[in-house]
């Protein structure tokens, strides 16, 4: 079995452990005679698994017991719309940071359903630079401000969380359990799973008990956080397979040693490759030095007449999804959790190469 070297945005590669493990369990998990897909999401069989899987997580994260950890359907992109219907009223005044595509997304979509004011825009630097925040311009009254703290697409991370007096809420879609956050800081933190938790098709809710209840009256039932957390997120059928995946990842990032790990191997890795642009004059990376992603390192060639070579080539390597985002062009490496430090290093010496031949 070759496994090749991931570097794709989304759904991004998981770790081969969990794979094989799962791949073990597939016709017959423990011993039960049914797979994970099988099984009654009621069965006491899948209650433990998805038990299982939110204490691994609770345990990564510390988080208490003030928070409610749901799962859900409708990827990210459902939490767009989920939050101002779940956390403002008709209307009401809605604070949002706009640093990338993601966040101009989360806006367009919050804009549907509530007043949006944007306290900040990374839009005038094309989102290479953060806007300190002492320049931002927040709401007396905002219901919450949402920003994201990783811009998978544009490659621009938060290295600080916001102070803010209203509810934060973050979409760390693509940053969650890179490195240890602090839960208490935040109202909402949500992720789509398949970047940095698992599979495609679910999305992860963390909640302070205070902000449920907020829900307007004619939200859809399924996406009310309050029923979903007061059904265990079984309201309705939850995606037991992306859950029980999920379970596995959190395991696995257990038996790396915990966030604190996970931190210490996404620097180097990042560290590593960022070194072979800056070091270089044939690769470019545009972001501000304090800002750069750990996770979605986008860079360009010297001339752009080489992506499609540079392209083909890593992928004859074993190096594959290095195309940057179609709305930006160039590279991007997406070096989740999942994706080994060898993976890097394969990935600066196939530059370092490619350079010498193109340069
Ligand atoms: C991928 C991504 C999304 C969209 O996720 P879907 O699950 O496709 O809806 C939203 N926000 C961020 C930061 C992302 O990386």
């Amino acid at each position: 079995m070759t496994r090749a070297f991931n570097f794709c945005a989304g759904p991004a590669a998981l770790p081969t452990a969990v794979l094989a493990e799962a791949q073990e369990q597939l016709l017959d998990w423990n011993g039960r005679g049914v797979s994970v897909m099988e099984m009654s999401h009621r069965s006491p069989e899948f209650v433990s698994i998805a038990t299982e899987a939110e204490q691994d997580l609770r345990d990564l994260l510390s988080i208490s017991d003030d928070y409610s950890v749901l799962f859900v359907q409708g990827g990210a992109s459902a939490q767009f719309a989920s939050i101002p219907l779940n956390l403002s009223a008709l209307g009401e005044r809605v604070d949002y940071v706009n640093t990338g595509t993601w966040s101009s997304k989360a806006i367009a979509e919050a804009s549907r359903y509530a007043d949006v004011n944007i306290v900040a825009s990374a839009e005038p630097n094309q989102f290479t630079t953060l806007p300190d925040q002492a320049s931002w311009r927040c709401s007396d009254n905002a219901a919450y401000l949402h920003y994201t703290p990783n811009e998978t697409i544009n490659g621009l991370e938060f290295d600080w969380v916001p102070d803010v007096d209203a509810p934060l809420v973050a979409d760390m879609s693509s940053t969650i359990l890179s490195r240890p956050v602090d839960v208490s800081q935040f109202g909402v933190i949500y992720a789509g799973a398949q970047k940095n938790i698992g599979p495609a098709g679910l999305a992860i809710v963390i909640i302070n008990k205070e902000l449920l209840g907020r829900a307007r009256q004619d939200i859809p039932t399924c996406m009310n956080y309050k029923v979903v957390a007061q059904s265990n997120s079984m309201y309705n059928t939850p995606p037991t397979l992306a859950w029980y995946f999920s379970g596995l990842v959190f395991k696995w990032i257990k038996a790396q040693g915990g966030l604190v790990a996970m931190e210490a191997i996404n620097r180097r890795k990042a560290d590593k490759l960022y070194k072979a642009i800056d070091t270089s004059d044939f690769y470019n990376n545009p972001v501000a030095l304090n800002s750069r992603s750990w996770m979605n390192v986008p860079f360009t060639l010297a001339d752009d007449r080489l992506n499609s070579l540079f392209v083909s080539q890593a992928d004859e390597n074993g190096l594959l999804n290095l195309a940057g985002h179609r709305s930006v062009g160039g590279m991007r490496a997406s070096i989740y959790n999942a994706v080994p430090e060898a993976a890097v290093d394969a990935l600066v010496e196939f530059m370092s190469v490619f350079e010498r031949e193109n340069g």
